[in-house]
């Protein structure tokens, strides 16, 4: 298959010469670097290489250049090589230019020139770039093959679990002739979909997605039935605490039911996170800070839904879905929260067959030239609009207030102002989907008058509030009436502490109304949902377990 191309194109010849030296420099033994000075001679070199099998890992390319610009070769690189990652060079004076369009289409990083040191400002970026390619690959390539049909809800948990767990495969509709080859091969019929087909060749036909995480190499099941700290959900919070977990020498378990990433994984485009003036990407966020816990040695359980917890002495248990215990030292409860139901009639029915809760991203290419709507007034819905907005005829974003200020960051409704197929309609909401097998329309409810008005729709995504599902915890830790988790001051009524609390003691600020048990993150009540702050608490939730492992 030959050694994967970094390309870069610079209408300034002298400029398109240095950068390819310095990438051949560092790169050249692995990477065929190639180099154009216009986005057409680019695309040529890119047409070519397709034709020839050739893969590509990253696209550099400069933002002002005559006839294309680096933005344009870049969307139209994208169609060629969508995998690639990409980034922008820009002169000083093009940054804003680049930074509004970086949000527009999804360019990965931008570089300014001059880039010397390379070793300080372009190999850096590169290198991450190059991690980030390695790690989802070239789909082309990609060993785990998926037979399904678009509308079919399992099947779309099969490839929305392996996207979000950001393991590459091969999707493969039930009626293409190796889809039929595969199915055959297995013994089943086009009924028998979702298929899914191993590296090494087995055929898991309707699989879950804990037998399809075992296929792809994630760990299911502890290593150990003890551990210092067992952290219960791996969104921001969760990976936060492992890593500072496992970096303090804490043995340390993190267990995730769905997708490691939680909410944040969901979103296109992370751009308040500190540390990232360009943005980033929840699935790349996620997929650092994974590795990052990986590289402490905090062990990652994926597919695995805890359903109880318990004081046991000192040690802290917790129960799977399965029956199955662990026990630890101390429990960080980092559950997050997940998406309110839309009450509508045919929303539960149509489920994963046009309509999705979050933002769905391999839902993208298939919304192609259609019609999607987007229910929710805040920024998660703000984000999914934009990047429909690439795939999509129209994106419209239905709100049920009366604008989008009250709910929504300012920098978002001006990035929305600025796309011309988004548009939003503010005091409605949707009464019901309709469809056969799948979603064709929905009807929407003016608030204005009450008119009801019925729309073709190809995707509906819903984005409405969210709760923290911690019913499994009954009464073991102290919570709101809406479910989240109270810790440190709030526990303390008139000065007092939490019944039944036995230390000498008031609990540490993100301990729970039983000592040893911490929360963080969006579970915990009166906390700020936000990336950053998540990461923060869990972070400080590790601090605070050493303080109480110290104290034992
Ligand atoms: C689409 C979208 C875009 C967003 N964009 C931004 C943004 O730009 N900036 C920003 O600051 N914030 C943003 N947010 C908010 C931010 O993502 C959240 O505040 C943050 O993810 C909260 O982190 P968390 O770890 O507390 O919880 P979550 O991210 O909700 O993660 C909780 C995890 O726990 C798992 N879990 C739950 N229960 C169990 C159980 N019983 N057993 C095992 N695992 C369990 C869940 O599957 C989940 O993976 C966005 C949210 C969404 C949905």
């Amino acid at each position: 298959m030959g050694q994967p191309a970094i390309l870069t194109v610079d209408d300034d010849p002298s400029v398109s010469r240095a950068i390819a030296r310095d990438l051949r420099r560092r790169y050249g033994a692995e990477y065929r670097i190639l180099r154009a000075s216009s986005a057409a001679d680019a695309l040529d070199a890119l047409k070519d290489l397709k034709l020839r099998g050739g893969r590509v890992a990253v696209m550099l390319a400069d933002y002002r250049m005559p006839q294309q610009n680096g933005i344009e070769f870049l969307e139209h690189a994208m169609d060629l090589f969508p995998h690639a990652r990409r980034a922008l060079l820009t002169a000083y004076a093009d940054t804003d230019a680049a930074i509004q369009a970086i949000n527009v289409v999804d360019v990965d990083h931008y570089l300014l020139k001059p880039w010397d040191p390379p070793e300080e400002k372009l190999y850096p970026v590169i290198d991450s770039l190059l991690e980030a390619w390695q790690v989802t690959g070239d789909r082309e390539v990609a060993d785990i093959r998926v037979v399904g049909h678009r509308w079919s809800e399992p099947s779309y948990q099969i490839r929305d679990f392996l996207a979000r767990n950001l393991v590459p495969y091969r999707w493969l509709g039930a009626d293409e002739p190796e889809a039929r080859r595969l199915l055959e091969a297995a013994g089943v019929g086009p009924e028998a979909v979702p298929l899914v087909v191993t590296a090494d060749g087995r055929a898991l036909v309707r699989p879950g997605t804990a037998e399809v995480a075992e296929a792809a190499g994630l760990s299911t099941a502890p290593n150990r039935d003890f551990y210092d700290l067992i952290i219960v959900g791996g969104g921001p919070a969760g990976l936060g605490a492992a890593v500072y977990g496992a970096s303090e020498g804490l043995r340390t378990l993190l267990v995730e039911r769905q997708a490691v990433g939680g909410q944040a994984g969901q979103s296109s485009r992370i751009e308040n996170y500190l540390g990232f003036p360009d943005g980033i990407s929840g699935a790349q966020l996620t997929d650092r800070a994974r590795r990052q816990a990986g590289k402490f040695a905090a062990e990652v359980l994926n597919t695995r839904e805890v359903v109880g917890l318990r004081p046991d002495g000192s040690a802290r248990t917790l129960t799977f879905a399965d029956g199955a215990e662990v026990s630890a030292h101390a429990i960080v409860l980092a559950t997050g929260v997940a998406y309110r139901p839309l009450a509508a009639d045919g929303v539960a029915q149509l489920t994963g067959a046009g309509v999705y809760y979050g933002s769905a991203s391999t839902e993208g290419p298939s919304c192609s030239g259609s019609d999607v709507y987007i229910v929710g007034g805040a920024n998660s819905a703000g984000q999914a609009a934009l990047f429909f907005s690439r795939y999509a005829r129209t994106v419209t974003l239905l709100v049920r207030g009366d604008s989008l200020e009250s709910s929504m960051s300012y920098y978002l409704i001006q990035q929305l102002d600025r796309v011309a197929n988004v548009r939003v309609r503010t005091r409605c909401e949707v009464v019901s989907a309709l469809g056969e097998g799948h979603l064709e329309a929905i009807t929407i409810c003016d608030g204005k008058n009450g008119e009801q008005t019925t729309v073709e729709c190809g995707s509906l995504f819903i984005f409405i509030g969210a709760e923290p599902r911690t019913d499994w915890l009954g009464e073991v830790v102290a919570r709101d009436e809406r479910g989240f988790v109270y810790t440190g001051p709030d526990l303390l009524t008139s000065g007092h502490r939490p019944p039944g609390w036995d230390r000498d003691r008031d609990p540490f600020y993100l301990e729970c109304s039983v000592p040893g048990i911490f929360a963080a993150g969006d579970v915990r009540a009166n906390s700020v949902k936000r990336v950053a702050s998540a990461v923060g608490e869990g972070a400080m939730a590790v601090t605070l377990v050493h303080r109480y492992l110290e104290a034992q």
